[in-house]
């Protein structure tokens, strides 16, 4: 809180209370604690590297629940998995549960979960057949896409940074054709905005157009919603 009528969120943006929406404050805060969370567990842990740029939690709920409903063993092992809870051969040794980190599918002798994940010829198939998402993180492993993030190709945890976010959709461009005369006097206003129900993804614009014109623009700022664009 930096004065009673405005708030400051975890990226130094400024909010005034008295214009704002509540219920966009209210998703921001919820958004800031959630992400905090997240990162709270970078400085033990190898595998939440890559937190720092903030977690897309959205996902990764959808994903568990899609998985428990088409088996609920596999959505209790993908919950595990994301949680950092699998362990492999690399983490039994350090514990002592294990006296060597040999795979027990191949002859690779220094076994972790990235080996088992990626590399173990074993899971070839199931690699193959595990659809688009998980492409996109064996893509982000190879190409160096999203910087260094195991947390996403160890845990299929996605980063916020470069999935999602109103503040890189808010372009200040306008668009416009033709000029209005002060004798057509008709002008029609609209606005409208693509992923209405998911404040991460919400992107607005608004138009105006008039006989032999129009004007139109994508909402500026952070809070992207129809009703402001309609404004
Ligand atoms: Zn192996």
């Amino acid at each position: 809180m930096v004065g009673p009528h405005t708030l400051r969120d975890a990226r130094g943006v400024v909010y005034d209370l008295t214009t704002a929406s509540p219920r966009w404050i209210s998703q921001r805060i919820r958004f800031d604690a959630q992400q905090l969370a997240w990162q709270s567990t970078m400085s033990t842990r190898q595998d939440a590297r890559g937190m720092e740029h903030g977690v897309d939690h959205t996902s990764i709920r959808n994903a568990i629940k899609k998985a428990r409903a088409s088996d609920p063993e596999w959505g209790h092992l993908a919950e595990k998995m994301v949680k950092g809870g699998f362990w492999a051969e690399d983490r039994l040794r350090r514990a002592g549960k294990a006296e060597s980190q040999q795979c027990c599918y191949c002859d690779c002798d220094h076994a972790d979960l990235e080996h088992l994940l990626w590399e173990c010829p074993r899971w070839e198939e199931a690699r193959a057949a595990a659809g688009p998402e998980a492409l996109l993180a064996q893509d982000a492993r190879r190409t160096d896409r999203v910087g260094f993030c195991p947390m996403m190709w160890l845990r299929g945890i996605v980063p916020w940074k470069d999935a999602y976010g109103p503040l890189a959709l808010a372009e200040e461009a306008e668009v416009s054709v033709g000029s209005l005369s002060p004798r057509q006097d008709v002008v029609w206003t609209d606005a409208s905005g693509m992923h209405p129900k998911d404040h991460r993804k919400r992107a607005c614009a608004w138009s105006m157009v008039w006989r032999g014109g129009h004007l139109r623009g994508p909402l500026p700022g952070e809070q992207q919603s129809v009703f402001r664009a309609e404004l």
